[in-house]
């Protein structure tokens, strides 16, 4: 079954064309990326596996006009991977946000739409660029079954205890306001993968998945399920990211909105962008970048750093306490996958919880699966490599074959 997995974001679109034959058995076709849309010249990056990436310069005035150029690519002749576009037989799409309706994967359709639709004020940078997705695929291919995957969905399961903020209760039944999580997709998938991986019953396990990249979150994993998440009404809340601020005492932002006259977009693109790594250390949102700066003796790189790691110390150890106990830590996402030394300084001092850190095991792991404590250890620790479009093309074949 051939999937067009597309992930829209407000001014870009990121596809990938799969070929599924089974959960496990597929090979990813084609994949790339379309920038700028809307600007005066847009960008899109194609690429077919195993061939060079080809680059094409031209205006892109809006999605539609992006996943037509995508798709005219994916059946051109010399860069195409299709005969037409009738062999696809399906599109997946990543949908930021489910709100309270969606707890899995669902066949998009126009009750379906109305709901992302209402979701729009919790997600208003992502939803909207989701729904243009769907619409466009709607109108260039009429007719083929369409998939929404939610990034907040596998937190569905959190209890009310854990979702529910100490505000006026009023404003959860006005505007919906709690946490949802994020990264949904991933938690899910590693946390299945890690025990496949170890031979770990998830029906019967204690998991924290640390998702850290750009954003970052942390995930308690009860017998499969997610039971609290890091990240909260929004992607800002949680340890500190690249450029988001993570947790903060919501009386600084009052006190910030006085002293330095901001509003609410100006105190938004101060804890969204000008945050987290790049704000402390003054040098870059890319954790490479801190590695550097703190190995050659940045002090503000080092102590984002160790802030970044204390940070997802103490995640862990809360959620140990939530669970009642923890059989598995897991890292992955761009940092958890390749940064070494993340992932020792985090377990560093977690003997306690009965983590025997393998430090040989773990140097040099990047980009692989791999265990990551010694033999005995009552808490195995280990990187795993995410896919979140291979779930999203997972969940669109299973769906679409029922
Ligand atoms: P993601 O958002 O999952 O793509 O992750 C991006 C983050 O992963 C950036 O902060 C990168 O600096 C980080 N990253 C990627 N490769 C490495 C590496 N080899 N060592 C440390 N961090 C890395």
């Amino acid at each position: 079954m051939i999937i067009l997995v597309l992930n829209c974001g407000s001014s870009s679109l990121k596809y990938q064309v799969l070929d599924m034959k089974g959960d496990n058995d597929y090979s990813l076709l084609a994949k790339g990326l379309v920038e700028r849309i809307g600007d005066k010249v847009g960008i899109l990056t194609h690429q077919v596996t195993g061939s060079d990436k080809y680059k094409i310069e031209k205006p892109i005035p809006d999605h539609t006009e992006g996943i037509k150029s995508v798709l005219n690519l994916l059946t051109d002749s010399q860069h195409g991977v299709l005969k037409s576009l009738k062999d696809i037989d399906a599109v997946g799409h990543r949908v930021a946000h489910g709100g309270e309706y969606f707890f899995c994967s669902v066949a998009v359709n126009e009750d379906v739409i109305s709901k992302i639709e209402k979701c729009c004020e919790l997600a208003p940078l992502h939803n909207p660029a989701n729904l243009l997705g769907i619409r466009a695929v709607e109108n260039l291919m009429p007719g083929t079954p369409q998939v929404a995957v939610f990034d907040t969905s596998f937190h569905q399961t959190m209890p009310d205890y854990a979702y529910m903020y100490a505000i006026p209760y009023e404003y959860y039944d006005k505007y919906k306001i709690r946490r949802y999580g994020f990264h949904g997709t991933s938690h899910k998938y590693v946390a299945q993968k890690a025990c496949d991986f170890t031979g770990m019953d998830i029906d019967k396990s204690k998991i924290i998945t640390c998702h850290l990249g750009n954003g970052s979150s942390i995930t308690a994993v009860k017998n499969g399920k997610s039971v609290d998440t890091s990240m909260g009404f929004t992607p800002v809340e949680g340890v500190a990211m690249g450029t988001r601020c993570g947790n903060i005492d919501a009386g600084v932002i009052t006190f910030l909105e006085e002293k330095e006259h901001l509003n609410a977009s100006g105190i938004n693109a101060l804890l969204n962008k000008k945050s987290g790594l790049l704000g402390v250390s003054e040098l870059s949102s890319d954790c490479r970048d801190i590695e550097e700066g703190a190995a050659s003796g940045n002090a503000k790189a080092a102590l984002a750093q160790e802030m970044l790691y204390y940070g997802i110390k103490k995640y862990i150890g809360s959620y140990a306490a939530a669970m009642g106990g923890l059989d598995m830590i897991v890292f992955t996402g761009g940092i958890g996958e390749n940064s070494s030394i993340t992932r020792e300084q985090v377990c560093e001092g977690l003997e306690f919880l009965g983590v025997d850190f393998d430090k040989d095991a773990n140097r040099g792991v990047r980009g692989k699966d791999a265990i990551l404590t010694k033999k005995g250890s009552k808490v195995t620790v280990v990187a795993i490599t995410t896919n979140e479009e291979l779930v999203i093309a997972r969940d669109t074949m299973n769906i679409v074959k029922k």
